[in-house]
């Protein structure tokens, strides 16, 4: 019986329920005008999504079964391993960045958007490094390897992905002068709208949502993020705001002409739990110990994936700019 109980606990986690059925069952229901009460509610909404969305998938004959499987594998076993890790982290950087906060703020409407935009930075200049930094790509390929979108991609993540994610965006949303209160607002904001965006065709075919796709990052800047089309690899790397991507000249809209095709560009099997979690580690190790010389070595590690000693570099900014100049050609 116990681990029926600890099943049922783990699905109400997963559909995000957990406050809504504590506070229903406190039987006072004004919390729900309250900002934890409005965020029970809000929290369900991803998780059940993503269950329509399936079986939207299933009555379309289109159940990219290979995605969910390898999805549901990834959320198991990252609820087993380091999955406090990424709490400690913030709560470790709030406590030792605070005193060198440039600016204090304080919990109002103005602060909120200030907060945003630095979290969005911080978030741009961990995405970034997460795609030019060989290493730190180990940690955020598993979330590229997916061949078709849904919301189960959300839950495609190495587990120390988020520690490291959180320590580069608390640290900068820290320094800035952004208060906790205003950073663990954004974080939800952020937590839900970064899930939304990661809704299949199989749910909205265009994504773009009219005018909305020129002020804010919508589904489809998102889907254009997960393509390995040279026109779209290392683009679109904020959130919700696409400032930062306008400003560092990352920005990408999708092209009618420009089909998107999911994924990363090694050869390999997407429906391979193994290869998905641990196959960029494998082939860093294989580049590392191949490579002559420590320099070199090093090199592979901190260098942009597809990085070369030899010289032929086969990175995304070398596919993108050699797919722009033939384009320009023609
Ligand atoms: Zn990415
Ligand atoms: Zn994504």
């Amino acid at each position: 019986m116990e681990i029926l109980l600890e099943l049922w606990n783990e699905v109400i986690g997963f559909l995000g329920i957990t406050q809504a059925l504590e506070l229903l069952q406190a039987g006072d229901y004004t919390v729900f005008t309250t900002y934890d009460g409005v965020a029970s509610l809000i929290y369900p909404i991803i998780p059940f999504l993503l269950i329509l969305e399936f079986i939207v998938g299933l009555v379309y004959k289109k159940p990219q079964i290979k995605v969910y499987r390898v999805n549901f594998l990834i959320y198991i076993f990252n609820r087993f391993v380091g999955r406090f890790i990424a709490i400690a982290m913030v709560t470790f950087c709030i406590g030792v960045f605070s005193k060198y906060a440039i600016l204090q703020t304080s919990y109002t409407w103005y602060w909120l958007i200030y907060a945003y935009i630095v979290w969005e930075l911080a978030h741009f200049v961990y995405h970034y490094l997460g795609h030019k930094v060989r290493l730190f790509w180990c940690l955020h390929s598993t979330h590229h390897a997916p061949e078709e979108m849904n919301l189960s991609v959300t839950h495609a993540h190495f587990f120390l992905e988020a520690p490291y994610a959180d320590t580069i965006r608390t640290s900068i949303c820290i320094v800035l002068g952004v208060k906790p209160e205003l950073l663990f607002t954004v974080m939800f904001i952020d937590g839900t709208y970064g899930a939304f965006i990661h809704i299949g065709e199989n749910m909205i075919r265009d994504a773009r949502f009219g005018f909305l796709n020129k002020i804010m990052l919508t589904p489809s800047h998102h889907r254009v993020h997960h393509a390995r089309n040279p026109l779209y690899m290392d683009t679109n790397f904020c959130n919700l705001l696409n400032i930062w991507d306008r400003v560092f000249g990352t920005y990408q809209e999708e092209q009618k002409t420009v089909q998107i095709e999911y994924g990363i560009t090694r050869q390999m099997d997407s429906g391979n739990f193994w290869d998905v979690y641990f196959g960029e580690i494998v082939a860093l190790a294989k580049d590392v110990f191949k490579a002559p010389g420590i320099v070199n070595k090093f090199l592979y590690i901190v260098m942009p994936p597809g990085w070369s000693h030899t010289g032929e570099h086969k990175t995304a900014k070398v596919a993108r700019n050699h797919y722009l100049s033939t384009q320009q050609e023609s």
